[in-house]
């Protein structure tokens, strides 16, 4: 990962210090907390939005993954209160849709992985507590708004992107409308300040796919 040095970039937001945007960004009330388990290799990019959305959103946080001889505790990962559902593509996901939540009342509790393809893939099986989760998906996720990598695939979004429109079901679209403006500025804001960005980088691919 690239070097992080906090005298030129912004511990909260990661962003190069002329470019933070933290004080742009929305304060959004969020009834069902959201826990993103974040690979060690996000952890302080710049174009990572985990971390935005941990910003924005009140009631989530972040859980570091991946670090050596440091394992995540299953009761801190279900500490928050309601039911644990897991938002992320698996074969045995349901369908995060308007029926789905007649059919399944709140609370929940929303945890969600964050990595490139092949990490968030993986996550759920490293972790054997979250097998007994519930995963879920979004039914149409659409066009991705995220333009500070490349998705290898379409209909794959980030993770700030995958919470938003997973709220927007669980609690309305005020909740998804905020959380996809504070996307729209970070991608504004970081566009461009790295030549990069502006390239095909599939090492640096759409952070949370979803399909
Ligand atoms: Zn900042």
């Amino acid at each position: 990962m690239s070097r992080f040095d906090p005298a030129t970039r912004c511990i909260h937001c990661h962003a190069p210090l002329p470019l933070c945007y933290c004080a742009l960004l929305p304060h959004i009330d969020s009834a069902t907390p959201v826990t993103l388990i974040v690979h060690r290799n996000e952890l302080l990019r710049s174009t990572a939005t985990a971390s935005t959305t941990r910003l924005c959103l009140a009631g989530s946080r972040i859980l570091p993954y991946g670090q050596r001889d440091v394992a995540l505790d299953p009761a801190d990962l279900f500490a928050p209160p309601g039911r644990a559902l897991y938002l992320f593509p698996e074969p045995d996901a349901e369908i995060l849709d308007t029926a789905w939540v007649a059919a399944n009342p709140g609370p929940w509790h929303l945890i969600v992985p964050d990595g490139s393809w092949g990490q968030a893939v993986r996550i759920r099986r490293r972790i054997s507590a979250l097998s007994r989760v519930q995963a879920v998906c979004l039914a149409t996720p659409g066009p991705s708004r995220y333009e500070l990598r490349t998705a290898r695939a379409p209909g794959r979004l980030c993770t700030l992107e995958a919470v938003a429109h997973a709220l927007g079901v669980l609690e309305g679209p005020a909740v998804r409308d905020g959380l996809l403006a504070a996307l729209a500025l970070q991608v504004e804001r970081m566009k461009g300040s790295r030549p990069r960005f502006r390239q095909n980088d599939p090492e640096h691919e759409s952070s949370l796919p979803h399909s």
